[in-house]
């Protein structure tokens, strides 16, 4: 028998197909097909440059094995094997080297990490449409957010799937496929974009869905998106994400912070719970960064949901005349509203948007919980281990 080792493995069930660590791997240790990312054993010397970009903990899998698993067994797999007992494993089950373990806890540093779905969240679908079995959608609405002045243009984009099942929940993304190729003449891969209609359609049960999407100057993806036209067909994978999800339970409170395109998955949200309205239900707050009214997607619209609803916090860095303020300023303004929240076992807290945001909210919820003697890295801890902290960005 071999001398058991421990093998880096993706959860598939739980990865979103972005390809990001893949394009970090500084030594091509990993790639995908047209179902799975996958990574080669003989090559991966657990660097950790892959850890930290993931943007859901789906690459932090670990198992200890006689006999690495080949890339075509984790080709075929829809989940995870488990942890097999294994006989004089020894020291591979301990942790890893000194010099690994540190790189490990290096990349674990910051907000983001492994997270669980909410304990009431519905079972997700996942990959029913792969990169070699997309599915066509079609245009059904393309609309600017974004003040024509304003210095970014963020569009609200409406794609009908002409009844082919699109089963996705609040919080899941979906992959867009650019045409053509990139420079290394393959096909471009696809880009992810949040879903921001709730789990029965951007209109009610006519089997369509809405996503917020900013144009990237010289992006392939944000550009074809950004410029398609009613009528114009979309090849698209997806639905992903098993973990940022929404809880069923309606008594549950949502704390909700996002800048810029990080606002779609939170108007899936609202609009879920605008739709399925009941007396007594949990209460959602919003904090929103943005440099101005004119660049906040969907200002309008959320200005008019009720706040015993939603309470917004719209924050605005570039107002002239105007001090500059971020979302974790305004967390501790509002710190007495966060510190309840944060002691009620009812709170679930997302965070999404550009991944600069991630730091300054950690610093402000370290500066709150510890303020009402919550020590922060135990009480995020615990959140994430009930499924109730959950941090996409990108
Ligand atoms: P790419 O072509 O991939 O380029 C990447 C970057 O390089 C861009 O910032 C671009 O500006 C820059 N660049 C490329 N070429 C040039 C050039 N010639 N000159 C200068 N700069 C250049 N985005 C959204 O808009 N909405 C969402 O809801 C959303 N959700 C996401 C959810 C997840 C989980 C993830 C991982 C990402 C999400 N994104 C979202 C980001 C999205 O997937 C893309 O990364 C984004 O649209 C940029 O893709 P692109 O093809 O346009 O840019």
């Amino acid at each position: 028998m071999n001398e058991p080792v421990k093998q880096h493995l993706i959860d598939p069930e739980v990865c979103i197909r972005c390809y990001t660590c893949e394009q970090a791997c500084p030594i091509g240790a990993i790639e995908h097909d047209g179902t799975n990312v996958v990574v080669k054993a003989e090559a991966c010397n657990f660097c950790m440059s892959c850890i930290p970009v993931c943007p859901t903990g789906s690459i932090d899998e670990w198992r200890v094995v006689a006999t690495p698993y080949t890339l075509a067994e984790q080709y075929g797999w829809s989940e995870l094997p488990a942890q097999a007992a294994l006989n004089g494993a020894g020291a591979a089950t301990e942790a890893f080297d000194e010099g690994v373990a540190a790189l490990l806890a290096q990349a674990h540093e910051g907000a983001g990490g492994k997270s669980k779905p909410p304990a009431s969240a519905s079972k997700p679908s996942i990959n029913l449409y792969t990169l070699t079995k997309p599915v066509e959608a079609t245009v059904q609405g393309n609309y600017r957010l974004t003040a024509e002045s304003a210095d970014s243009d963020i569009r609200h984009i409406i794609l009908d799937f002409g009844g082919q099942p699109f089963p996705a929940l609040e919080g899941q993304s979906l992959g867009i496929m650019p045409p053509g190729n990139g420079k290394d003449g393959k096909p471009h891969l696809p880009r992810l974009y949040s879903i921001s209609s709730p789990r029965d359609g951007e209109r009610p049960n006519f089997g369509n869905v809405s996503l917020t999407v900013k144009r990237e100057p010289g992006g392939v993806c944000s550009n074809y998106v950004c410029d398609l036209n009613k009528g114009d067909k979309v090849q698209i994978t997806g639905p992903f994400g098993a973990t940022f999800l929404m809880p069923n339970d309606p008594k549950s409170r949502l704390l909700m912070i996002c800048t810029g395109t990080g606002a779609a998955p939170f108007r899936a949200f609202t609009m879920r719970r605008q739709r399925t309205a009941s007396p007594g239900g949990g209460d959602m707050a919003l904090f929103f960064g943005a440099r101005a009214p004119d660049s906040l997607p969907y200002f309008g619209p959320l200005n008019k949901v009720p706040s015993r609803i939603l309470r917004k916090h719209m924050v605005f860095s570039r107002i002239p005349g105007a001090p500059k303020e971020h979302v974790q300023d305004r967390l501790l303004v509002e710190a007495e509203e966060i510190a309840e929240m944060l002691g009620d076992s009812s709170t679930h807290i997302y965070i999404c948007g550009l991944r600069g945001m991630e730091e300054g909210v950690e610093k402000a919820f370290i500066s709150i919980s510890e303020s009402v003697g919550l020590p922060w890295t135990t009480l995020r801890n615990a959140l994430r281990e009930e499924g109730r902290y959950h941090v996409e960005t990108y």
